[in-house]
């Protein structure tokens, strides 16, 4: 975890990975407590708050919806909990992988994993004439060969599960984080990771 920031307001952050924003969706449903978030905490990234391209420094609190899909998730991941003292793992997607890790169910399909499969699937079986694969470096992101789960790719200090988690389940969750010092030993949700489990919906 970093050190403080030097402020005693909190700094929170939003980040959306492989997710279908259903989670960020839930957050908005927060209604007017968002404006008591406000008195509490800056928002310093979020898709849903501002247009900061780059994940800043000196974070508290950072709710992380979806899982880890592809090479641009991966290396978020990795600079969010570098910046961040307290990581949340937002919602099934992020818990378990949840919807977007159905595709490992083709892992076995072909040589290279999940993401050959889905691949040829999707830009060259169901092409309507003249398929051809994604591919533009540093354009369009790699899949990885497997969707992974927040937790197997950075350590997760707190997991709130749900299909989205309700807003109510959120502010109890970062209601404390956000008034206190923004350890993760304020609101655990689960103590350990959650072992793998089949998709969940709704
Ligand atoms: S957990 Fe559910 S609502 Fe949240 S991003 Fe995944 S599919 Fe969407």
């Amino acid at each position: 975890m970093t050190t403080s920031p030097p402020t005693d307001r909190c700094r929170l952050a939003t980040v959306w990975l492989a997710g279908c924003s259903g989670c960020h969706m839930s957050f908005l449903d927060l209604d007017e407590w968002l404006f008591e978030l406000a008195a509490l905490a800056d928002v310093v990234y979020s898709p849903v708050a501002n247009d900061r391209k780059d994940f800043p420094e000196q974070v508290d609190v950072c709710l992380v919806e979806g899982a880890v899909a592809n090479t641009d998730n991966l290396e978020l991941a990795l600079k969010l909990r570098a910046r961040s003292r307290c990581v949340v793992s937002f919602g099934d997607c992020a818990v378990t992988g949840n919807v977007p890790a159905l595709r490992n169910l083709w892992q076995e399909r072909q040589e290279g994993g999940s993401r050959a499969a889905v691949l040829q699937r999707g830009y060259l079986e169901l092409a309507d004439a003249t398929g051809m694969l994604p591919k533009a470096p540093g354009i369009v992101p790699e899949l990885l060969e497997r969707v992974l789960p927040l937790h197997e790719v950075i350590a997760v200090d707190v997991w709130l599960p749900g299909c989205p988690p309700s807003a109510t389940r959120i502010r109890e969750a970062i209601a404390p984080l956000l008034q206190g010092d923004g350890s993760p030993s304020v609101v655990q949700d689960r103590a350990e990771p959650i072992p793998p489990q089949p998709p969940r919906f709704g």
